[in-house]
Parts: C-alpha cells; structure tokens; sequence
C-alpha cells in the first residue's frame, strides 16, 4: 500500500444547515388557493385544468417576473409552451428571481439565442425511428412516444421538437403501428414508455396500451418515464396503482432535479408507488444555477433513497437549442460524481451520462480511479485520494506465488 493510513473514516464536512434544511419534506402549500375546495386541489384533473399558461396569469401571480421571463414568455408558445401546475407552482420561492423551481419551467428570453452546435433533435431520435414515435437505437429496447404533452414543461426539453406542439411537429402516434413493429422484432425485450408523459393519460387509455404490450411474448420488461409524480402527485391515485400493478415487472423512473420538489406531497405519490411494488428509479438533468452543486446533489440523492427513489442517470443536460443558460459543465458533472461515490449511500449514487449528441446513445462518464497500470500492478485511488495497489500481470492475469520449494521428507 503507497500511504498507509489508518482505516479511521475521515471527517465529512456537515451538510450546510441550508442543505440540512432541503432533507425536510414540507408540503406545497396552497399559496394563492387556499380557497379552493381540498376535493378540487386534489384533483389532478382540476390541476391540469388550472395550470399557469398566460403572460397575464404568470403576470398577476408573479411580480417578480423579470423583463428576461417576461419576453421568453411571450415568445413560448411558438417553441415550447408554457405550462406549470398550481400544486408546482407553489413550489416557486416569489421573492427570489434565481429561484432553482422558477428556473426549471418559467420560460426565459435566453431560450431564443441558439448557437451552431446546438440541435432541434439532439439525440438523433428522428433519424432512428422506423416508425413514427418509436426509437429503436439499442439492440434489445425501444423507446415508446405514447403522447406530446406534460403535466408541466421544462424549460430544457430534450423533446420540445414535438412536446406541447407550439412549433407545429404535429406529434400524431399510431399504436398500432408502434405495437407491430414491436411484435415483429423478436429481440425487443424491453419497452420504455414515455413522451410526454404517460401518466396524462385516463387509468383506462393506459392499462389498455399496458395490455397490448403484455401480450407480446418477448416484451420482458416495461417501464414508463415520467415527471407526474414530481409536477402532479395528486395524479398517482390509488386506481392508477392497481392498474399498474397487474403490469408487473414494471419499472418507473421519476425525474426530479431539486430537494425542494420532493414535498410530503411527493414522498407519498411515491410510496404509493413502491407500495404497488414498482421499483423506482429518479433521472436528473445537472442543470447551471439549480443542482451544479454537491452538497446539494448529496441532498437530493439521500432525500430519494427515504422517498424509495434509487438515484439511476445524472444527465449533462443535452444540446438542445436554447440550453446554454441552463447548462452545466462536464467538469462539474465529475466534481458532483467524486462527491458523492464513497462519501454517501452506494445505492444514492446515480451513473453521469451524456446522450451523446447526434444519436450515439447514452456514453457513461466516470472519474478516474485508475491511476496506471505497469506489468505487475494497477495503481487505484480511492474516494479519499488513498492510493492502492492491486497485483495484476499486464496482461490481466492475476499474479500467482511463486511456487514454494517443497522439502523432501526425510527418510528414516
Ligand atoms: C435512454 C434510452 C433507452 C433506455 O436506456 P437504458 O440505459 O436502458 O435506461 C432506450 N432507448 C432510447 C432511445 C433511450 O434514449
């Protein structure tokens, strides 16, 4: 071993009483409904229905709204629309204009500067599509377009070429069509539902798509991308539970990028989820000004593992047209990953990934832990910055004791 220190744990710096603070789980509140029936409030159908759409209504709710939102605003609907729930909403810190909730859905003029290298379609989705809504760029998996439309929006859309249809993709999926390729190709095991978000639709929409793929024999493996029970927890009812429950094995990946999104609100959506016995995974987006932070990255991935949430892609946040205010960095992806790995929860720890631009698929980007290799050992580092060795021969056999020089017995 290079330096032999102590097998003491070394001190972790606390957690910043702010940081501390983000691990409670506090409800949205009503804000400005605090007039409006809980039945309704509840209701995610009252919920969609009463979303904040408008210039004028971001306008009277909002009076911090800066001359940067109020222009992205007004130029929205002819990129991506604008919606936020009233239950998200809430969420919203007013007084604050870097608000990280704020930054997430409130459309900002910046969205209009789009620079050479930066895509409609940033992960080549159309150009691997043998039919339209289906992505088939894996060997053994499709991505499954069920709809164009979210509870809310966020500002960084991957999809927004075809999300909320403000810039007219005219996003018609044919499920028939979607389904046949999928009968047709013995090798798809697994089929991932997304969109949108699949959860918009009725109980009875869903568990007839869920059915349909059911009965193809080779689908092994479903799974459904969504941000419902993040935007609209009221969504996650009971019924919803028992119809995807009969689906099994049916995975969820959630997709939450902030501490403050997972209310009391959430953290029982959630648990209702898992009580279904639907493993959970969270995507987030590493996004500039609200989570390129580790100590706050710990919060968010620690506050998952108590909702249930096992922490599975941290995305760099893909090239979309617009993003560049959004964006973080590579280098700040690596910090958050080397802040995390050993200093927290194995299972909190999620995999950095780029969609690499164009359509390469998902690249996993990790910190080196190899430091070299010669002909006898490989040099690992661990989280603390330790060196160790580990005997190896160069070419990858392990190395063996030289054999000991064995005594003849002596004869009497
Ligand atoms: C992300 C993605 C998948 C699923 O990838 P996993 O690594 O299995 O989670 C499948 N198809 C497409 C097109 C994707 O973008």
């Amino acid at each position: 071993m290079f330096n032999d220190t102590s097998s003491e744990v070394g001190e972790e710096p606390p957690l910043s009483s702010v940081f501390e603070s983000l691990k409670q789980f506090k409800s949205a509140g009503r804000g400005y409904w605090v007039d409006v029936p809980s039945e309704d409030w509840n209701n995610w159908r009252w919920q969609l229905k009463n979303r904040i759409t408008s210039l004028s209504q971001l306008q009277r709710l909002m009076p911090t709204l800066t001359p940067e939102e109020h222009a992205g605003t007004l130029l929205a609907d002819t990129k991506l629309a604008m919606a936020i729930t009233p239950y998200f909403f809430n969420l919203i810190d007013l007084a604050d204009e870097t608000c990280p909730i704020r930054r997430q859905v409130v459309p900002r003029i910046e969205e209009t500067h789009t620079a050479a290298w930066e895509l409609r379609d940033p992960c080549g989705e159309d150009s691997h599509s043998p039919v339209p809504g289906l992505v088939h760029r894996y060997p053994d998996r499709v991505l499954f377009l069920v709809t164009d439309r979210c509870a809310s929006y966020c500002r960084y859309c991957t999809r927004s070429r075809l999300v909320s249809n403000a810039s007219g993709y005219d996003f018609h999926p044919d499920f028939d069509r979607q389904i046949a390729y999928i009968r047709e190709h013995s090798r798809i095991r697994d089929v991932l539902l997304s969109g949108g978000d699949p959860l918009l639709f009725s109980d009875e929409k869903l568990e007839h798509l869920l059915r349909r793929l059911r009965e193809i024999p080779h689908v092994e493996f479903l799974r459904i991308g969504t941000r419902i029970p993040v935007f609209l927890p009221q969504r996650v009812t009971e019924a919803l539970c028992a119809v995807l429950r009969k689906y099994h094995p049916l995975f969820i990946s959630v997709h939450s990028n902030h501490p403050r999104e997972l209310t009391s609100e959430v953290r029982d959506a959630l648990g209702r989820l898992a009580e279904a016995g639907i493993p959970l995974g969270n995507q987030s987006v590493l996004l500039r000004g609200v989570n390129d932070d580790p100590a706050l990255m710990r919060a968010l991935v620690q506050k998952l593992l108590m909702c249930r949430v096992k922490p599975y892609y941290l995305y760099l946040c893909d090239l979309i047209a617009g993003s560049a205010h959004l964006r973080a960095s590579v280098r700040k992806g690596l910090e958050i990953m080397e802040s995390l790995r050993g200093h927290t929860t194995g299972y909190a720890v999620p995999q950095l990934v780029i969609d690499a631009p164009g359509g390469g698929g998902k690249v996993p980007i990790n910190p080196d832990y190899v430091i070299n290799r010669n002909e006898e050992r490989v040099l690992i580092r661990n989280f603390e910055g330790t060196l160790y060795e580990y005997p190896e021969a160069a070419d990858g056999t392990p190395m063996v004791a030289a054999p000991r020089e064995i005594e003849e017995p002596e004869l009497v």
